[in-house]
This record gives structure tokens, sequence and C-alpha cells, in this order.
């Protein structure tokens, strides 16, 4: 008779296989197939979830996770075995509080509200979703009384994207974000003409671009002997298992939209992936630690890194050769500056690093306020105006640039937006005990070596792949538990820097 964790490490690794199969087909459903493939993939994808869910939930699987509880009591809370059954109950206990119904409708709703969304969008037309609107608020809803919360409706969701972190937490983090960046993009403001980015307009032939964004992929450690670039409209990465790592980029006309940038934020994403071991494969703890901790690696290697001063002292003569005419008689501090330029705007992936947060702040208290019933759905686009001019100094944009901009409400649950704020402001944290740890990193980046780095967050971020909740590998890693402190002496110095500021 084999040992409990033993049987249930077999469970779940086919759990985990069906689960990546229907990735697979996501990856494929977002970058070759044929409009005709939709409802086919559809059925086979809703078939893949089920057999999942099913088999993770069942009976066996609660009886091998605990005897295997049993079998682990006194082991090391780090190690494999004892993380494995840790983080198996806590999705087991989340799997079962959500019934079954409720997953297929959430689904359901998701599909048919994807297109009433796209349709909505392309007529700028908020009453075309306003009923989709409706429906993800009350399936979050059910999705929050079924999962329990004792404070917030949010917290419930958040325990499904971030472990441990609660509404009252990420409300007082971006209060501070808030009460700092809004007197710094004042500043900046009234000294805009102080960093030109004219240059980005400039037409960059995309062939040549896609290239260079995969040299870059490359050279920050993404392996293509185990992952792949890829073209589709919404870039993502999607892991696959430790030896396919697949992440996707956009590439339009101009330095503006150049791939670059976006192939960096999804190449972070992919190191994150690539560096998990293959001994935490095909278990749950074969990811990252959260949503917010794996959007703090795309960060990271997008902006800390990707945005910096060394980074274009690199890649900068790099760029020049690739287009001698386009960037003739200008050097690498010009395109620093430019690609740093902050410009209050409407759309959210198109922010810059101060007013990024400012986005997330719009949809997070929207979030809240239907959640708690202080807004209805059809007040959407109204209370999106009164923040976008609150925050960013903007009149009202056209609902399909203000709430329709993003596909995120037509899915419930709502409640991941509160991530990308989070891997901003962990980013930040770790680069501060980076620097601490690597004095010399500045002058590495500026000669374009990022082993140090990147073997640095392996051995102390990707190693433990989801063993640990966010706090928990932050407390470990930085010392200390998740502060908005780093992020925002980050933005003050680097564009009090840049614009000069007193
Ligand atoms: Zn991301």
């Amino acid at each position: 008779m084999t040992a409990a964790i033993q049987q249930l490490r077999e469970t779940l690794a086919e759990v985990d296989d069906l689960k990546r199969a229907a990735a697979v087909l996501e990856w494929d459903l977002e970058t070759y197939m044929p409009p005709g493939g939709v409802e086919d993939r559809a059925a086979q994808l809703g078939t893949l979830g089920r057999l999942a869910h099913e088999l993770f939930v069942s009976e066996r699987t609660r009886r091998l996770l605990e005897a295997a509880e049993a079998e682990v009591a006194g082991d090391d809370f780090d190690s494999d075995d004892a993380s494995l059954v840790r983080v198996t109950r806590r999705d087991l206990d989340l799997d079962t509080r959500l019934p079954a119904d409720l997953v297929a409708e959430a689904a359901r709703a998701g599909a048919a509200n994807r297109s009433h969304w796209q349709l909505a969008r392309e007529r700028s037309d908020w009453s075309l979703f306003e009923p989709s609107m409706r429906q993800t608020v009350e399936i979050s809803r059910s999705m929050a009384a079924a999962i329990g919360y004792e404070g917030r409706p949010y917290d419930a969701l958040l325990a499904l994207n971030e472990p441990g972190v609660t509404t009252s937490q990420a409300e007082a983090l971006f209060g501070e974000l808030r009460a700092a960046i809004l007197p710094l993009l004042r500043d900046v403001l009234d000294r805009a003409d102080r960093v030109d980015d004219s240059v980005l307009d400039r037409e960059l032939d995309t062939g040549r671009q896609l290239a260079l964004s995969l040299e870059v992929a490359q050279r920050f450690g993404f392996d293509l002997e185990r992952g792949r670039q890829d073209l589709s409209a919404h870039p993502f990465c999607v892991p696959f298992g430790p030896g396919d790592v697949r992440f996707t980029t956009r590439v339009r006309g101009t330095a503006r939209d150049s791939s670059l940038f976006s192939s960096m934020h999804e190449t972070g994403h992919g190191l994150y992936n690539q560096g998990i071991p293959r001994s935490l494969a095909r278990t749950p703890l074969w990811d990252g630690a959260s949503g917010g901790v794996h959007e703090s690696q795309s960060r990271l290697w997008e902006n800390v890194v990707g945005r910096s001063r060394p980074f274009w002292n690199y890649l900068f003569p790099v760029l020049q050769s690739a287009f001698p005419a386009q960037l003739s008689g200008l050097d690498a501090e010009a395109y620093y500056r430019a690609v740093n330029r902050v410009r209050p705007s409407y759309v959210r992936v198109d922010a810059d690093e101060v007013t990024y947060n400012l986005h997330i702040m719009i949809r997070f208290e929207i979030e809240n306020d239907l959640l708690e019933g202080r807004l209805e759905a059809s007040q959407v686009p109204e209370a999106w105006d009164a923040k976008v001019e609150n925050y960013l100094g903007l009149p009202p944009p056209p609902v399909a640039d203000g709430p329709l901009q993003d596909i995120h409400w037509s899915q419930a649950p709502m409640g991941s937006f509160a991530s990308y704020t989070l891997g901003n402001v962990i980013s930040a944290q770790l680069m501060e005990t980076i620097r601490g740890d690597i004095p010399a990193l500045d002058g590495q980046l500026a000669a374009g070596e990022f082993g140090p780095l990147l073997d640095w967050l392996r051995a102390r971020v990707y190693i433990h792949g989801r063993k640990f909740t966010p706090s928990e590998l932050l407390e470990r890693v930085t010392g200390r538990s998740l502060s908005a402190t780093p992020w925002i002496t980050y933005a003050q110095t680097k564009f009090g820097d840049l614009y000069a500021l007193d």
C-alpha cells in the first residue's frame, strides 16, 4: 500500500494534466484558432473544466488529503509535502464551497457576456452591457456568500486571487498610494514640457520589432527550448509545464505601441514560471504565489528594469542599430526619458507608472460599491467619469474608453484588479531588497547582464512556486510585510529626477 501522500500526488497530477490541456486549448483559441472554432472549443473547454473539477473535489481526493494530512503532521512548514497538503486543503475548501451550478452559471454567463461586451465596446454604448454587468455583480455576490466572509464581500473574492490579503488592507494600501501619487502627478504635470516623447511616434518595422523583443526576452533569461513567443490581440503568458511556457505579444507600427514593453511584461511572467522547479510540477504548487506576486514579476522586468536608465544605456545602441534611420541623432538618455513620460490618459493598459495605480483604484472602488449595494450597474459610467476627473484630471471619456475598456467585468467573479497594484507594490519592495543584496546591479543592467538579478529571483522567489501566501513570501524574502513605502520612494525618486522636481 502506497503512502497517502503518494496517492494524493497521483490524483493531483491528473487534475493538473486536465487543467494544462485546457490551457493549451485556450492558448490556441487566442492565437491561431480560426473564428469557426469558437463553438466546438467552448464545448471542449467545458468538458475538461468539469472533469478537472469533479476529480479534484471527489470523495477519493478528500479521503487521500485527510490521510496525507495525518502523514505530514509535524513535517517542516516549508517542506514540499507539508506545503502541498496545506495548499491543496485551501484550494479544496474554496472549490467545495462554490456550488458546481454557480461555477457553471459563471462560465456560461462569461461566454455570452464576452460577446455583449465586444458589441457594447464597438458601439460605445453602456446600455448594451448593463444587463451583463448586473449579472456579473449578482454572480460575484453569490460566490462571495458561498465562500463566506466576515467583513466585506470583496474579502471572499480576494481569497481566490490573493490568499491572506483583506479588503481593508488593500484599501489602506491604496489610500497611502493615492496620498503620494496625486501630489506627485500635480508636480509632474506642472512641468510636463520637461520630457519630450515625440520620438515614440516614429514608425518602426514590425518584423524587426518582434525580433528585437524576442532577443531581449532571451537576454533576460527566457529559455526558448522551453518556451515560445507568438502574437495575440491581448498579450498573455500561459504555462503548460516546466518545459513549455508560452507568451504572446502584440505589435503595431510605431515605437509608442512597440512590442518591446508588452514582451518584457509577459517575459517577466514567463521567467517566473520557467523558474519554478520541476519537482513541483503536476501539483497545485507549480504556479506563482498569487496573481499579485505573478504581476510583480511582469512589472519588475517591464518597468523597474525595462524602463530604467541603466537598461536603456544597454539597449539603446542595440535599438539604434536595428532602426538606424528612425533613431539617428538621439541618445540613450533621450530615449529613457521618452519611455517614461507621464501623461494621464483614459486607457489602463497604456498608462505610465505614475498614473497606473489610479486606474486600478477607480475599478477597485467601483467593484466594492457594486458589491455592497451603494452603486447600481446603470450608474457605473457616471461614477467612472467622476473618478476619472478626480484622479486623472480628465473630462469624461467615451464609455468604450471608460468602463467598457477592459474585458474583466464580462467575467464573474470580479475582484482581480487589485492584483495589478499589489504587483507594482511588491515589485518595488522586492527591488529594495535586491539592491541591498546586489550593490552592482545598475552596472550589470547597463552591461546587459541580467543573470545575477534572475538568479536572485529564482533562488528566493521562483523556487517556492505556490508554497507560500503573498505575505508569507514577502516576510521571508524582504523581512517585512506588504508595504506601499518602497513603491512610493521608487516613484518619487525616479520621477523627481526625470522632471527635476525640487
Ligand atoms: Zn501581467
